[in-house]
Formats: structure tokens, sequence, C-alpha cells
């Protein structure tokens, strides 16, 4: 999979990361693509709509599932939050 091409956010064009998916998940998969731009405007929109729809400080970035390249929202408790879990090539 290294050959594989980086996505671009289809929010904000940053090229995306992989993120290391926890070994207890249920995703099928080792990595998502997500996109750790704090300047995001789907990032940023997140926090708002979160305040507003569900009172809770949170927000979530925007991931890609590797082989069906399905775009889901990857839920965000701080700016540093998942940030530990990127694997750097
Ligand atoms: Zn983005």
């Amino acid at each position: 999979m290294t050959d594989q091409e980086t996505p671009k956010c289809s929010h904000c064009g940053s090229e995306m990361k992989k993120w290391g998916v926890p070994a207890d998940s249920t995703w099928g998969t080792e990595f998502f693509w997500v996109c750790f731009n704090d300047d995001c405007t789907y990032f940023k929109r997140g926090w708002d709509h979160m305040w507003k729809t569900q009172e809770v400080k949170a927000s979530y970035r925007n991931s890609v599932h590797p082989t069906s390249g399905t775009q889901s929202p990857l839920p965000c408790w701080s700016y540093d939050a998942l940030k530990d879990r990127i694997i750097e090539d």
C-alpha cells in the first residue's frame, strides 16, 4: 500500500495523514486517512455544530476509509486528540 497516493481532504484540500486504528476496533482496516488540518472548515464547523446540537465541546475530523473510500466523521474532543496515532511515513 506504500505506492498509494495520499488523498486530499475534500473540505480543505490538505493532504490527509494515516491514522492508526485502535487494535480492538471493528473497522476492518489498519488505518484511516484523516485530515489533521486545524483550519479545516469541516473541523472548525464541527465545534459549533456539536455544541448547538449535543452541548458537548467536541468536533470531528474528516476521515476516509482507505479501501472503500467512504468518508466519515472521526470524533475529536480537542485539537491534540488523536494526533498520537498519526503514522508518519
Ligand atoms: Zn480538511
